[in-house]
């Protein structure tokens, strides 16, 4: 399924400029992925999914917020500080003269993908050792099961920091921007597929690819014996978790494992109110006062 999603979705991409197709799927690309993966739950039963249909509100809201405002308000608030670099040291745009100077197009897609998915391993990483950032990336743990509706629910700063700051900064050394948008859906599919609901196997694909099967064990209620915080921690391709000691994949006679139970390490149930819980870790949710409370 990966490999098929992978190529329907580049070579609606690459089709001629001005196609019908490509000039839709430029400005809706993100919720056809969604619409896809949703599809493939629906084939692909998995039989220990729980319900998420109480949190679909949640869920939507979360969405909309985090693929289509968080990006642009980042870069609103970003862009002029990381610009400000090249500007005042060299006197230019960007960090290089030209584009050219970092390769060939094919080239920097590659760079592209390598260095934001190194980038995303180590700051996923980072947002679960550090008690701040947990505290904002903890949202996302709080799920019971991965489907493709919960894959973007992430405090708006804690999805900042894993998803948009790479991008600014690479527009900023002088990417070719066309590179790093032909980039841009490798590694939104892969980070909503590995929230796919369905059964799907990987098989080898598994190491390659962060697939449901890799990234239920990031969710998982229970962290594996060894793996302090948490394992899993790739975003779309896993061999960062192999280079570094992080990747969990159990296998019983042949068949790959799944945890028991998909929730938050501590056990708090997951959270229905979307306000609350993107406000709350930045002090800025309005707390009750006991006596108020106590008089409903
Ligand atoms: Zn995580
Ligand atoms: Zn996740």
């Amino acid at each position: 399924m990966l490999p098929l999603l992978y190529a329907f979705f580049y070579l609606a991409h690459i089709s001629p400029q001005g196609h019908a197709l490509e000039s839709w799927l430029s400005k809706w690309d993100r919720l056809a992925i969604i619409a896809t993966i949703i599809i493939l739950e629906r084939i692909y039963t998995y039989r220990y999914a729980v319900s998420q249909r109480a949190l679909l509100g949640r869920d939507i809201i979360a969405n909309i917020v985090n693929l289509y405002i968080t990006g642009a308000v980042t870069a609103f608030l970003l862009l002029p500080v990381l610009l400000y670099i090249p500007e005042h040291f060299l006197g230019r745009k960007f960090l290089v003269a030209s584009p050219d100077q970092l390769g060939p197009f094919w080239l920097q897609v590659v760079v592209i993908l390598a260095v934001v998915s190194f980038f995303r391993y180590w700051m996923h990483r980072a947002q679960h050792t550090n008690a701040f950032l947990w505290e904002l990336h903890s949202y996302h743990h709080r799920v019971t099961d991965l489907t493709a509706t919960n894959a973007e629910v992430s405090n708006p700063v804690d999805f900042a920091l894993r998803n948009v700051i790479v991008f600014l900064m690479l527009g900023v050394v002088g990417f070719d921007p066309v590179a790093i948008l032909a980039a841009f859906p490798a590694v939104q599919l892969a980070a909503v597929f590995s929230h796919c609901g369905a059964d799907l196997k990987g098989g080898v694909l598994n190491y390659l690819f962060v697939t449901p099967e890799v990234h239920r064990w990031h969710h998982s209620a229970q962290v594996p014996e060894g793996y302090g915080y948490s394992c899993n921690y790739s975003v779309e391709f896993p061999i960062w978790d192999v280079l570094f000691g992080t990747f969990y994949l159990p296998q019983k006679d042949g068949q790959i494992e799944q945890p028991a139970r998909i929730g938050h390490p501590s056990g708090l149930p997951d959270e229905p109110n979307y306000l609350k819980l993107t406000l709350m870790p930045l002090g800025l949710y309005p707390v009750r006062r006991a006596s108020t409370t106590a008089a409903e």
